[in-house]
């Protein structure tokens, strides 16, 4: 094998490779030169100071800002060349900070908007609720802790159970990378729990890839974590080696 095709081979063994990854607003690198691989099954943590660079990352990824250079691979597609519906299509899903449900409807209906439904020749879409829309819908209520509040109207639930829902209405869709930007912000501690448990869950079929602060909730869920500061990477590990590295300390931990 020679070396062109070594470097192939490495990185389609990863889920999601991101190499030299940057992003300049008006000169000012958001992100400067990120590389990181996240593998199949994984979940990553992103920590680090307000500003770091975290929710661009996730932008860059999902396509919502376009990177000024450096690559992003997914099952070895290119990301970076995609527009923003193409990369939802190509498997990944991306929860943003506030939640996007629909308050009058009910959990049911919420989960059953985004159930992946198959155009039909006229391209209209098919839209019967039928009996593997059911499945699926009870299915991922389940997972997401929602099974007795499946026809209350979502404008009824907790903040908590509201982040559930939102979670569950990308799950419907299964994606391959799950992105959530710090998904137990204003959670109680019962909740934060649950929301490990469900992430420990659901990567049987996916890789996860969340933004947090809340250092209990990392440790509880984090196979690996990546610290950032001014857009590049200061520490990656496990949470025991950053959490013992000075250098996060110094910027992050310490304060
Ligand atoms: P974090 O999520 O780690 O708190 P962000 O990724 O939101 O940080 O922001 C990183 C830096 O990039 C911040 O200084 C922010 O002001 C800047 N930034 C983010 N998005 C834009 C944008 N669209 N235009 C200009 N500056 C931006
Ligand atoms: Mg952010």
């Amino acid at each position: 094998m020679n070396a062109a095709t070594a470097t192939v081979a490495s990185n389609t063994d990863y889920l999601l490779a991101v190499e030299d990854l940057t992003v300049s607003f008006d000169g000012f690198k958001a992100v400067d030169g990120l590389s990181f691989y996240v593998d199949e099954n994984e979940i990553r943590v992103i920590i680090g100071p307000n500003g770091a660079g975290k929710t661009t990352v996730l932008d860059l990824i999902c396509g919502r800002t376009k990177a000024t250079q450096g690559s992003i691979k997914f099952k070895g597609a290119e990301l970076t060349q995609m527009r923003e519906h193409q990369i939802v299509h190509a498997g990944v899903g991306r929860k943003f900070q506030t939640p996007s449900i629909y308050e009058d409807l009910t959990v049911f209906e919420n989960l059953e908007i985004c159930f992946p439904r198959g155009r039909t020749v006229f391209g209209s879409l098919a839209f019967k609720r039928d009996g593997e829309v059911v499945s699926r819908v009870e299915e991922i209520a389940e997972t997401i802790f929602l099974s007795n509040q499946l026809h209350e109207r979502a404008a009824f639930l907790s903040h908590g159970q509201k982040q559930w829902l939102e979670i569950g209405m990308l799950l419907i869709q299964n994606p391959e990378l799950l992105m959530l930007d710090e998904p137990v912000a204003g959670m109680s501690v019962s909740e934060r729990k649950k929301t490990a448990e469900l992430l420990h869950r659901i990567i049987q079929d996916r890789s996860v890839l969340v933004i947090e602060h809340d250092m209990k909730f990392v440790e509880d869920i984090a196979h690996k974590v990546t610290v950032l500061h001014q857009g590049r990477i200061l520490s990656e590990g496990s949470m025991d080696k950053v959490q013992a590295d000075p250098k996060v300390i110094e910027v992050y931990l310490g304060h």
